[in-house]
């Protein structure tokens, strides 16, 4: 592996990581306004793209109404191909920033503009773009979880999916570079590939807290089981991994591995779209160390839980909340997605996993 050297910045700890605090509704209320929202969205001429970790109301509303539910590179390309002039977006704020880059004449809503995520907070664009800028002999490479700032100052925007195949090319060009925000994908990135990368300090602060010894113990309680892990975990978690996976690669191993069960360390709103395309199959949650006195993930994203039919029904009823990106950013942006894009294109590769989730 190559070692590089320079220094990246200090990690950034994520100070106000709120609870997850998820929407709890009794039957009547959740009929009656799924009933409001579906009327809703004909009068405003809205589709409803969600992320695989929102609710099963959410993700099974998106369903039933011609959405989709996706990770947010899918989110954002449904969204451009749909007809619909309003894009609401369940998810966290970088998966609407993305929608409206790629979709810049559409009206991009979400329930929650406090909907953050942990490595697009870790990777604030005023400290990235000077760090950049003092190694200009780098390309920059941001995973998707970043800001519209933050990717319009990179070369390349990678998913989990294809980020392997990009360092790889990279590398073989004979080029330094530059990662962004998530060190531990980056890290099993820089494995993989022998790539010189230097790693932002970033961590999302659900994958981050999977245990390797609890999963060891499960999977010596259910032998039969396959583990599936995501790539923004630890490097001992990915270790014991029989698949490590974008959200998308990992539905589709419970959908298409031979094994009766799974242990899955990644978000649980995971679940639902798993039970959907393999019914049989057990799927066990991962232990995480969040589920002490000091919770903070739960195996659930606190920022993915503020999705819920209230808020989404009020902001279809105001329009507010609405995502704007300015077009000097959007522009810049929209260029490193497309870098990827094309490259995927050409390298015959499908790109899933725009999320990292
Ligand atoms: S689960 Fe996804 S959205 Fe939530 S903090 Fe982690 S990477 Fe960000």
């Amino acid at each position: 592996m190559t070692t590089t050297a320079i220094s990246p910045p200090p990690a950034h700890p994520v100070l106000d990581v709120p609870p997850v605090v998820e929407e709890h509704l009794e039957e009547d209320e959740r009929a009656a306004l799924t009933e409001r929202i579906k009327r809703l969205m004909r009068e405003r001429d809205a589709i409803l793209v969600a992320h695989y970790y929102t609710s099963g109301d959410l993700q099974r509303l998106a369903e039933e109404t011609g959405g989709c539910v996706s990770d947010s590179l899918e989110m954002a390309r449904f969204g451009h191909a749909a007809k619909a002039g309003t894009l609401v977006v369940a998810g966290v704020r970088f998966m609407g920033e993305t929608a409206k880059i790629l979709n810049p004449e559409k009206r991009v809503l979400m329930p929650d503009l406090q909907a953050e995520c942990s490595l697009d907070l870790s990777c604030p664009a005023e400290e990235f773009v000077p760090f950049c800028d003092a190694h200009p002999d780098r390309t920059v490479v941001v995973y998707a979880n970043t800001s519209a700032a933050v990717k319009a100052r990179a070369d390349w925007v990678v998913t989990s999916s294809i980020a392997v195949k990009v360092a790889q090319h990279l590398k073989e060009r004979g080029e330094k570079l530059i990662w962004a925000p998530d060190r531990y994908l980056g890290d099993y990135v820089r494995r993989t590939t022998g790539a010189d990368m230097v790693l932002w300090q970033g961590s999302c602060v659900v994958h981050e807290k999977f245990k390797a010894e609890g999963i060891r113990e499960l999977k010596r309680e259910h032998p039969e089981a396959a583990i599936l892990v995501h790539p923004e975990s630890p490097p001992e978690v990915i270790a014991l991994a029989d698949v490590v996976g974008s959200t998308t690669q990992l539905i589709r191993a419970v959908e298409q591995l031979p094994h009766p069960t799974f242990i899955v360390a990644t978000d649980n709103g995971i679940f639902h779209k798993m039970h959907a395309v393999a019914p049989a199959k057990r799927l066990i949650e991962a232990p995480s160390g969040g589920r002490g006195a000091t919770c903070v993930s739960c195996a659930h994203c606190p920022w993915m839980a503020m999705n819920g039919l209230r808020k989404l029904a009020r902001v279809l009823e105001t329009g507010e909340n609405e995502i704007l990106v300015p077009e000097p950013i959007r522009v810049q942006a929209v260029r490193s997605i497309n870098r990827m894009l094309a490259f995927s294109g050409q390298a015959g590769i499908q790109v899933a996993g725009m999320s990292g989730d």
